[in-house]
């Protein structure tokens, strides 16, 4: 019988080293296939498979794809919105090309699920800023919510054309302690961790009151998997699902993590990912997805706080240092 694989395109990033440790629990070491255009740091000493592929080469993934019995692909690849805005030309060359080569290769060899993340970078300035509904209007600022809108275009065109299952999440920032962040307009709020924990200070290039909507990993993760393993009838958006879990400001993070650090200085000194974080709204409205398939998170700020300081202390080999004021019954 021949072996079905799963494809992670982009397993190096920081979502996709999480994400495929989390598939490898579930269907097994070397079922999952990590792909990337360098070995992926967090992936290279697991037991899995690595594949090097660029997925703008699209007769190499086509070949790929069908020697290795792919039936599901996970597409993570693209450039994120801040250096997105450097390099306009690439990120829309990058994002939309990586699409349209997933896509057209599931219809060509039958892969039977496409994963395709979305951001709330595709609502802009017009878009309500709180509690932002599925069907706003999607009028992006950055070429990277542009790329975002419209490859959730060509997504339900694909669904709806040639019945490629392909399934989506606007994500809003995330926050990780395993894999940096690379190059998004939220990447402050795990930056700021790092720093807390290296040198008790930390100048945020965003306002202290500028409120974006977050997500630890953890959640965004067993987000992704909920969603590609719910039934397709279930699902009523075939563009991408707006998916939330908290929202908070540079300010309301540096008070959370003060609880432990208490020696913690932020300064603030807004730069252009300023301008980003303005367009985009402060807080959204998933009710769609917890409707359809049961979407419910689990870390607030305050869970999220401490389980990254949990997490960085022990890695970074802080704890008893006397910055970081650890709670021994609640922390250790
Ligand atoms: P990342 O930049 O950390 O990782 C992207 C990975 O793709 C990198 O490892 C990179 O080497 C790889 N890659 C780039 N070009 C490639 C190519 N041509 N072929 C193969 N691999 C290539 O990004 P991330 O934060 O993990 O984001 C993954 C996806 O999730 C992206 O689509 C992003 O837009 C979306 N997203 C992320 C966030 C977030 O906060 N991280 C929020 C919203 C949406």
């Amino acid at each position: 019988m021949k072996r079905e694989s799963i494809l992670v395109i982009g397993a190096g990033g920081q979502i996709g080293v999480e994400l495929t440790a989390a598939l490898r629990r579930i269907y097994g070491d070397f079922n999952v296939i990590a792909a990337d255009l360098q070995i992926p740091p967090g992936t290279r000493d697991s037991a899995g498979p690595y594949q090097q592929l660029d997925v703008m080469n699209k007769s190499a993934l086509a070949s790929f794809v069908a020697k290795n019995h792919v039936t599901q692909i996970y597409l993570l690849a693209a450039m994120l919105s801040a250096t997105g805005e450097k390099h306009p030309e690439k990120a829309w060359q990058l994002n939309m090309q990586s699409l349209l080569h997933v896509l057209d290769v599931a219809v060509e060899k039958k892969v039977s699920k496409v994963f395709w993340p979305s951001s709330i970078a595709v609502f802009g300035p017009g878009a309500p800023a709180k509690d932002c509904p599925q069907d706003a209007p999607l009028v992006p600022a950055t070429v990277y919510g542009i790329s975002k809108a419209a490859g959730e275009n060509w997504c339900k065109y694909y669904w709806k054309k040639h019945g490629v299952d392909v399934r989506s999440i606007r994500y809003p920032g995330l926050i990780s302690h395993l894999a940096k962040p690379g190059g998004g307009t939220t990447d402050y709020a795990v930056d700021i961790f790092h720093q807390a924990l290296a040198k008790q200070s930390y100048t945020c290039y965003l306002r202290e009151s500028s409120f974006l909507p977050m997500m630890y990993m953890p959640d965004a993760i067993r987000a992704t998997i909920q969603l590609m393993d719910a039934p397709a009838m279930k699902l009523s958006v075939r563009t991408s699902y707006n998916l939330a879990a908290m929202t908070f400001s540079p300010a309301q993070l540096a008070r959370s993590i003060s609880r432990y650090i208490p020696d913690l200085v932020v300064g603030y000194a807004p730069d252009a990912r300023q301008v980003i974080a303005d367009s985009w709204p402060e807080s959204i409205d998933d009710r769609p997805a917890r409707h359809d398939w049961g979407w419910d998170h689990e870390y607030d700020l305050s869970a999220t706080t401490r389980d990254m300081l949990l997490h960085l202390a022990q890695k970074e080999g802080v704890a008893g240092k006397r910055s970081l004021q650890l709670q021994p019954d609640v922390f250790f």
